[in-house]
């Protein structure tokens, strides 16, 4: 039977509404502060298959989950990905699901746009932490920012109900880039997330010295802007200002300055299946054992999500100066 009543409460009457899937471990940029130069990928028989992710996901929404995130890695370099979104899309017409949305680098943005907003993916995010093609791939190691900057240009004329940016800003590397990315957003009328540096997997610098607060980033465009204060809420943690004149909000994503864990409604799933309860913690769940070992028992798996709730921890702990607080990469995690 398909039921959309909501389920997943844990201890602390926080509702979980939110899945954030991360579909691949691989990606085609090396970002400084996602993963180290030389990268171990999972073995591919660990990975979810597409088919897995479906099953899953349409468990997940019958439990009454109504946002779900696509992430990597970088999704769009997983073969056959548009089936995958034509599966989650058509979850909206019988489960709890309202909302797909996808995080990407952009590098695949030209090929995939159409195909995705047809499939019913609502909003993209797109990461873009420099405008300047030499900084930019020094950052990402690989990228190609006119590549990315095309697929912005394609999401933008896809349809998607929002397209918004996300910039992981770092001391030294791009502090000097906080107004330029604001006002590149606004002239295309976007939103644009800063994002705190989280001290996930080893990297090849000091997380300390780099880290950059949202509180210095809006130091700066205050400065240039007048923001007003939003109460904006998309369903993820970024605290939002609203551009006065405008049509635009930039928010803040800030583990480690403003604690969000309180209204925390979301889940992760790796790549290879585990459901965390938190982003900084390891409290997990392997749902890929059980989808594996009990094949089309549904009701086994939704039991198993339901009882994951009971340890889901009040919050994470995130330590700056720790290094590395846990040896998961955001690539493995799903950012
Ligand atoms: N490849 C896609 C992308 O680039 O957006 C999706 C995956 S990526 C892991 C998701 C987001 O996490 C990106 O915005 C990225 O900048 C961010 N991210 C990765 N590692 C991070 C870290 N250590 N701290 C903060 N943000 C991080």
């Amino acid at each position: 039977m398909t039921t959309s009543t909501p389920q997943l409460i844990d201890r602390f009457g926080r509702q979980v509404t939110y899945v954030r899937m991360s579909i691949t471990d691989r990606c085609d940029f090396r970002c400084v502060y996602c993963m180290d130069e030389e990268m171990t990928f999972m073995p591919r028989e660990k990975l979810l298959t597409l088919e897995e992710i479906a099953y899953l996901l349409k468990a997940f929404c019958e439990l009454g989950v109504e946002k779900v995130r696509i992430t990597g890695g970088e999704p769009l370099v997983r073969r056959n990905v548009d089936w995958l979104f034509q599966q989650i899309g058509e979850l909206k017409n019988s489960t709890a699901l309202k909302e797909l949305n996808v995080t990407t680098n952009g590098s695949q943005l030209v090929k995939y746009s159409d195909a995705m907003v047809a499939a019913g993916v609502d909003r993209v995010n797109i990461s873009l932490d420099s405008l300047k093609a030499d900084r930019f791939r020094e950052l990402t190691r690989t990228g190609d920012l006119s590549t990315v900057l095309a697929g912005i240009e394609a999401a933008k004329n896809a349809g998607f109900k929002r397209v918004k940016l996300n910039a992981v800003i770092m001391k030294g590397r791009n502090d000097d880039e906080v107004i330029d990315l604001a006002r590149f957003a606004i002239d295309n009328d976007m939103d644009i997330s800063y994002i705190e540096e989280m001290p996930l997997g080893q990297v090849s610098h000091q997380r300390g010295e780099s880290f950059y607060s949202s509180d210095e980033a809006l130091e700066e465009l205050h400065k240039e802007f007048d923001l007003q204060t939003s109460l904006a809420k998309t369903g993820g943690p970024s605290r939002y200002y609203q551009v006065a004149n405008s049509s635009n909000k930039i928010g803040f994503i800030s583990p480690h300055s403003h604690n969000f864990c309180d209204t925390c409604n979301r889940v992760r799933v790796t790549t290879e299946g585990r459901l965390l309860l938190c982003l900084g913690q390891e409290h997990s769940v392997d749902l890929r054992a059980i989808i594996r070992n009990y094949p089309g028992d549904m009701e086994r798996l939704k039991q198993a999500i339901i009882d994951s709730m009971a340890i889901k921890p009040e919050g994470h702990e995130f330590d700056i100066k720790a290094q590395p607080v846990l040896f998961r990469h955001m690539s493995v995690t799903g950012g």
